[in-house]
């Protein structure tokens, strides 16, 4: 192989790798442009779902305040209050039981409007200090049971006594709550007297549609098991079990809500999160769709204010990004397609250049018509040769040979007929050569030199014999040669075996060819000296 092959060998190999790079180098910087718009986008929601949320906050706590600031309400919950009190506590006697009926019937009217029209779930009175549950508007038959452990947002509000806002899961359901205490004067002592707090609720069922539907996204709020099951009461667990969601983790969730019936298809496609500290994007394929995926951590009212305490669960959020996703293959073939045209330009630009410079070489080297080596190559091969013979102690010959009446046959048959002879004659002198290291070469002319590494006179005289009865049996007339009827050729043969200074190899085989045209031609000269 030549340098210059070897050259544009490695040219390619790192025109190849550049390639490649490019292409990686695009593949990964359209992959994170890709990962941020689909981030970007689930962040958006997120803070749209934050945003949904301190609104239906803002309105609860406005509804609670409303009925807070209510008199004739407040003044049968102290009424009720008082009767719990003479009446032994927990859910009371009769006295208690006709304020909470009367207080019920007055409420009623304006929850009927309130569900309907403010999604309001839940309207709760609070005894205080702590929790004991004197009405529940939404369930009336529930009432009188302590709540202190389980609803921390309305204990600090019965005891700091001012307005809170909430998610919290209480016994019946979780909700998102705005909770005002409730002040009132005692119409025994006339002094102002607090009595409890006033609780209004909706829940995640009335709210992700909303979301879902104004911001074109799918959400779910799920809750830990633990988190449901130490609220909760013990018999709606059972009602609950349709939304249980079994993780691979270890921890398993309660489905709070969610916009789309899909969820548990995308949840058993996904790894549920078993941490929840930090926000995650997801991928899946899911029956030819695309869809990203986004988890955040949900706290309720306590681990809200208290950042120690564990989020109870997540919000996940998912969207069809199939169109972004298919945009982004299109562009990454786009890309592998340019790079290669590009490296298939490049490599056929370098492969023209190269082979044009070889031909260039080759042309120094090589004799343009019979496309055998010229006295150039045959010189720097000889000088190489000799001084290889010269350090293995070996001989080599020469032979020089010349075309017998060449300018009659140029006269006679024309220079085209000439040329076409030459070439038949170096192809016949190549063809005959056995060994690898044998070189035949134009001289000059009608003349071509052969040199033979490693090779004695007397065997080369026989080639030198073999050659000329070759060229004559390839029967090209001659009419005008005034030996033969055919092209004929005269060889002067010169060995190192037999002459002292190897550098007069050449000159030794021109003084024998000389010899053979003296000697009538159409013949093999060699001299034996010494
Ligand atoms: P001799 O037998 O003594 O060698 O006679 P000759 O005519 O062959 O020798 P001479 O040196 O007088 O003539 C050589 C001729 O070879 C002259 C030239 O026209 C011809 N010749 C040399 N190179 C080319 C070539 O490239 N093409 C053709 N057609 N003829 C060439
Ligand atoms: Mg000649
Ligand atoms: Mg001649």
């Amino acid at each position: 192989m030549t340098n210059k092959k070897q050259i544009f060998i490695i040219i390619s190999i790192v025109v190849f790798i550049l390639d490649l790079i490019f292409v990686a180098i695009n593949y990964y910087s359209s992959l994170h442009a890709l990962n941020i718009t689909l981030l970007d986008s689930l962040q958006e929601k997120q803070t749209h779902f934050n945003h949904t949320l301190s609104m239906v906050y803002r309105n609860m706590l406005q509804i609670s305040e409303h009925y807070s600031q209510l008199n004739e309400y407040n003044q049968l919950f102290l009424k009720g209050k008082k009767a719990i009190k003479t009446e032994g506590g927990g859910k009371g006697g009769i006295e208690a039981q006709q304020a909470r009926q009367m207080l019920l019937n007055k409420v009623k009217p304006g929850w009927d409007n309130m569900t309907s029209h403010f999604k309001v779930r839940q309207l709760h009175y609070h005894i205080g200090p702590g929790s004991l549950s004197f009405l529940r508007v939404h369930e009336p038959d529930k009432y009188g049971d302590r709540l202190d452990n389980v609803r921390n947002i309305i204990v600090d509000t019965n005891k700091e006594k001012v307005s809170r806002v909430g998610f919290e899961t209480g016994r019946i359901f979780s909700g998102l709550r705005g909770v005002s205490p409730i002040w009132t004067i005692d119409p025994e002592t006339h002094q102002e007297v607090y009595v409890g707090a006033l609780e209004v609720g909706t829940s995640f069922e009335q709210i992700l549609p909303i979301i879902s539907n104004n911001y074109k996204t799918n959400l779910a709020v799920l809750l830990t098991k633990q988190h449901v099951e130490k609220n909760i009461w013990p018999e709606l667990i059972q009602e609950a079990a349709q939304s249980y969601v079994q993780s691979k983790s270890n921890i398993d969730y309660y489905i709070e809500s969610s916009s789309s019936k899909n969820l548990k298809v995308i949840l058993s496609q996904i790894n549920v999160p078993y941490d929840f500290i930090s926000e995650r994007v997801g991928l899946i394929k899911m029956n030819g769709q695309y869809i990203s995926t986004f988890f955040f951590p949900f706290r309720d009212y306590s681990s809200t204010k208290n950042n120690q305490l564990p989020a109870i669960g997540f919000v996940l959020l998912w969207e069809d990004v199939s169109e972004l996703i298919i945009e982004f293959h299109t562009n990454i073939i786009i890309n592998v397609l340019f790079a290669l045209i590009a490296l298939i330009i490049i490599e056929v630009t370098l492969y023209l250049l190269f082979k044009h410079e070889i031909k260039l070489t080759n042309s120094a080297m090589f004799d343009g018509l019979t496309e055998i080596p010229n006295r150039r190559y045959f010189d720097e091969y000889l000088m190489l040769e000799l001084r290889r013979a010269k350090r293995n102690k070996q001989i080599m010959s020469l032979l020089l040979c010349d075309l017998d009446y060449f300018k009659q046959f140029n006269d006679t048959y024309g220079h085209l007929a000439g040329d076409d002879c030459l070439r038949k004659v170096a192809t016949t002198l190549t063809s005959n050569m056995k060994r690898a290291g044998d070189c035949v070469a134009r001289f000059g002319g009608e003349e071509f030199t052969i040199l033979l590494p490693d090779t004695s006179l007397n065997t080369a005289v026989q080639i030198a014999e073999r050659l000329r009865n070759k060229i004559n049996n390839l029967k090209i007339p001659h009419a005008d040669s005034k030996i033969n009827q055919f092209v004929t050729i005269s060889i002067g043969v010169a060995s190192t075996e037999t002459i002292q200074k190897a550098d007069e190899l050449l000159a030794q085989a021109d003084i024998n060819l000389y010899a053979a045209k003296n000697k009538g031609r159409n013949r093999v000269e060699y001299e034996i000296l010494n």
